[in-house]
């Protein structure tokens, strides 16, 4: 008994940390302190900011957890963290589509849309779907590298004395996302051509098939992937989606569809109950890929553990 109390006693104190541990990081990042203030919309815009601005910055990612990126609305508390950031790095191109974050994000001269940047740039490597311009350029690490440019010059920016710091980091940072894209694509063209072909809940691995699923070359963008919802999950899955899929799984005899970590099983499940009802032979992957969301991971490691997870299931 005593020994249960000692247990239950130690559990509570541990939740009582880590349950608050959150909430003192922000109050430290809402304190004053001689580095750079940079909130970031999604965890992969603050994962590269925090690695280029390195000790010279204090970075706060505005969308926590697995909070869905496209539909987010402005809650208690987050005008104080804009009001207090001297950098708001967001990813733009559609993706932050809530009304009160996206009026935010549009009317602060401090705020940089990373994407569109990128997109300025680099218009032909700009997905679209249905006309819409897809927002998951963070897929492919080729791509997402170059945002460290305009994340090198906005910190640059407002902090001087660092520019040559943040470059520095930045090419480090280049070096590495070049090594990963590529052994990304090495790891996955081990798997043969003819089952390199991905359905996923919704519409966030058009830039990631195009790298690293797609052969070089291939004009279609969407031959290899499709999702039963469109590029923000909502949800919505009507009898002709359905039946999209289930055409898209029986001609390329695909076998296995992957859910991803932060969006409803609803619509995968559906499908693979479909597609078993029409005798086919599928089965939901049981581990999930990560999309909008990286579940407390890396950049990095959100990477790695997509392109593992799919070249074990499909091969
Ligand atoms: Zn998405």
């Amino acid at each position: 008994m005593f020994l249960l109390k000692k247990v239950c006693l130690a559990l509570f104190l541990g939740l009582l940390v880590f349950g608050c541990s959150s909430k003192n990081d922000l109050r430290e990042w809402m304190k004053d302190s001689p580095k750079v203030k940079i909130l970031s919309t999604t965890a992969q815009i603050g994962d590269l900011a925090t690695e280029i601005g390195g000790e010279r910055v204090d970075g706060w990612i505005l969308i926590q957890g697995d909070l869905d990126p496209h539909s987010y609305e402005i809650v208690k508390g987050d005008d104080e963290k804009f009001a207090r950031a001297q950098l708001i790095f967001y990813n733009g191109l559609g993706l932050e589509h809530g009304a009160s974050l996206s009026s935010l994000l549009r009317g602060s001269p401090r705020a940089v849309a990373i994407g569109e940047r990128i997109r300025d740039s680099y218009p032909e490597r700009i997905l679209k779907k249905d006309e819409a311009v897809d927002p998951h350029i963070w897929m492919d690490i080729s791509l997402w590298q170059k945002a460290i440019d305009p994340i090198v010059e906005s910190l640059s920016r407002v902090d001087r004395e660092g520019a040559s710091y943040y470059r520095e980091r930045g090419d480090a940072l280049a070096l590495k996302m070049e090594q990963t894209h590529k052994e990304i694509q090495e790891q996955l063209s081990a798997v043969p051509s003819e089952k390199r072909y991905l359905v996923t809940s919704h519409d966030a691995f058009q830039y990631f098939t195009r790298s690293y699923l797609a052969e070089s070359g291939e004009s279609d963008r969407n031959v290899r992937f499709t999702a039963p919802e469109g590029l923000a999950p909502d949800g919505q899955l009507n009898p002709l989606d359905i039946e999209r899929i289930i055409d898209f799984l029986r001609s390329k005899k695909i076998t296995v569809v992957f859910p991803e970590s932060n969006v409803s099983r609803d619509s995968i499940k559906k499908i693979a109950i479909s597609g078993k009802e029409l005798g086919l032979d599928i089965r939901i992957c049981s581990e999930a890929l990560y999309g909008d969301s990286m579940s407390g991971l890396s950049y990095f490691e959100m990477m790695k553990s997509n392109a593992d997870v799919i070249k074990r299931y499909l091969e």
